[in-house]
């Protein structure tokens, strides 16, 4: 049985109060570790250390040191990629398949920063002659990194690579259901010769992230999450004016237009909406289809989705494992009987698969609701879950007013092969990814991040790394001499 422990100022220790989690597995809610469950005082004990260490070593590291550091990590996942893919699988039942192109993105993210840190200088501004005016990039402080259970690690990298490769030092807190792999990182990043208090792990709940967010001592929080835990964090986050960044939940439209190509834009509608059992979020779930292939397009994919195969993400032919918890399996579920009493016509799924090797776990059928209206709650809010609502649109105008129509904003793609129409939609559609003719890619070098309630800041690419940093201007006069502003 995995144990796990915190690790505060360069130690591995159990909570104060020695408090403990079962994490059980979504593929048949055996118990497959106990993990160390902190409370608001461990928390404490955590920002004090990265504290300490900010304000003392750390603060003396190049970007040179850091860039060395991060490519170090990045080595130290490929090492381990196997092992840290398998812990992922287990705690979260994702396929074997989608946890090793999780660890791939995740030591790509490591190195994309390295880089970018490596080539960090500043600028040198026009000034006099005898001034030497400077704008300089300097770490903010303390973060406070605070991440979900859909992609546990790979969000955890998102934060934590430019944050210690803009020199900060951090208190990370995995989703209390998911801390597996981030405590497998931190036994990496344990194998360093970091000074103590640099990287810090506390594994809880919601008081700890709440601790994260009000503490005076913790200048950035970053947020991945719920919209609900977002907004508790910003009130929090007023204490000290900290700094903030959140990623939250997403309401995406894939729009197909008839003229676009439908074999492919059949194939990645289901990519979109079931990868990872629809846990993700930027999952297009919200699938928006031209009136006059409607029919047909809701036809080839009622054709596809019983040959999805469900099963334990361990076994190779498996395609779409469970979703996370009871909790999810019940929400989701709730939110398909509403679409349904609301008019949605139901064509596939909206139920636990047969078979007793169903019985256990939070599976579910990937589901499909036809003729959907934008005026449904199943339209509006986030499922988060194996799950494609099918609308049906008549014009350019219908749509992109209906697609925009929601609070969220993270991203959505449009299909069709005219490049007008689709350089249009794409400047129309506010979400801070739009993709045309594909689904789902991203990578370090882009940015990542959400219009409107999708949240606040982005990650990755250079704004990622400038979301940890301070900018300063350095001004030094050379050859001061007496002003005489007030007389001599
Ligand atoms: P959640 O909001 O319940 O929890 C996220 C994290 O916040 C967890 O670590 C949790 O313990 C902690 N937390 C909960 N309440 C808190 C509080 N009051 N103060 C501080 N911390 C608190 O979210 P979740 O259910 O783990 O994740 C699913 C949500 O995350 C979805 O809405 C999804 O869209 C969103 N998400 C967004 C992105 C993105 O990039 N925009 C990526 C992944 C997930």
């Amino acid at each position: 049985m995995i144990q796990t422990q915190l690790y505060i100022d360069g130690q591995w220790q159990s909570p104060i109060d020695q408090g403990t989690r079962a994490i059980l597995s979504p593929a048949d809610e055996s118990v497959i570790a106990q993990a160390a469950e902190a409370t608001r005082a461990d928390a404490r004990l955590a920002i004090a250390a990265a504290r300490k260490a900010f304000d003392g070593p750390w603060r003396q590291t190049t970007i040179r040191d850091r860039a060395k550091l991060l490519n170090k990590i990045a080595e130290l996942i490929d090492r381990d990629a196997e092992k840290l893919a398998h812990l992922e699988s287990l705690n979260t039942g994702k396929t074997l398949t989608e946890s090793r192109t999780d660890m791939g993105d995740i030591a790509a993210t490591f190195r994309y920063f390295a880089g970018l840190v490596a080539s960090e200088s500043g600028a040198v501004n026009e000034a006099p002659h005898h001034v030497i005016s400077r704008t300089l990039r300097e770490p903010v402080g303390v973060c406070g990194l605070i991440t979900p259970w859909n992609y546990p690690l790979l969000q955890a990298a998102w934060k934590i690579a430019p944050a210690l490769g803009a020199g900060n030092t951090v208190v990370i807190k995995p989703s209390n259901l998911t801390p597996l792999t981030t405590h497998h990182f931190t036994q990496l990043v344990a194998e360093l010769d970091l000074p103590p208090g640099v990287f810090n792990l506390v594994t809880g709940g919601a008081e700890v992230g709440a601790e994260l967010a009000e503490s005076l001592d913790v200048d950035l929080v970053s947020f991945t999450g719920g919209a609900y835990a977002g907004e508790s964090i910003m009130k929090a986050a007023t204490g000290n004016f900290k700094r903030i960044g959140l990623e939250l939940g997403g309401k995406n439209p894939n729009i197909v237009f008839a003229d676009a190509d439908l074999d492919a834009a059949v194939d990645y509608a289901l990519n979109a909406a079931y990868f990872h059992a629809g846990q993700v979020c930027s999952a297009g779930s919200r699938l928006m289809i031209e009136d006059s292939i409607y029919d047909a397009f809701i036809s080839r994919l009622a054709e596809r989705l019983p040959r999805i195969v469900i099963g334990n993400g361990f076994h190779g032919e498996t395609q779409m494992g469970p979703v996370q918890s009871a909790q999810q399996h019940e929400k989701i579920l709730g939110m398909v009987q509403a679409g349904i009493a609301e008019g949605a016509r139901l064509v596939h799924g909206g139920k636990r698969p047969a078979g007793d090797v169903f019985k256990k776990g939070y599976w579910l059928e990937p589901t499909l609701l036809a003729d959907v209206t934008a005026d449904m709650k199943i339209a509006k809010e986030e499922i988060f879950g194996p799950v494609i609502t099918a609308e049906r649109f008549r014009s350019e105008e219908e749509v992109l007013r209906a697609a925009n129509d929601t609070p969220y904003g993270l991203a959505g793609a449009v299909w069709t092969r005219d490049l007008d129409k689709a350089n249009r939609m794409s400047r129309g559609l506010r979400f801070g990814t739009v993709w045309v003719n594909d689904y789902h890619p991203y990578f370090p070098e882009a940015p990542w991040g959400g219009y409107k309630a999708s949240g606040i800041g982005r990650e990755l690419a250079r704004v990622g790394l400038d979301e940890y940093t301070e900018l300063k201007h350095s001004y030094i006069n050379l050859a001061p001499k007496a002003m005489g502003w007030f007389g001599a």
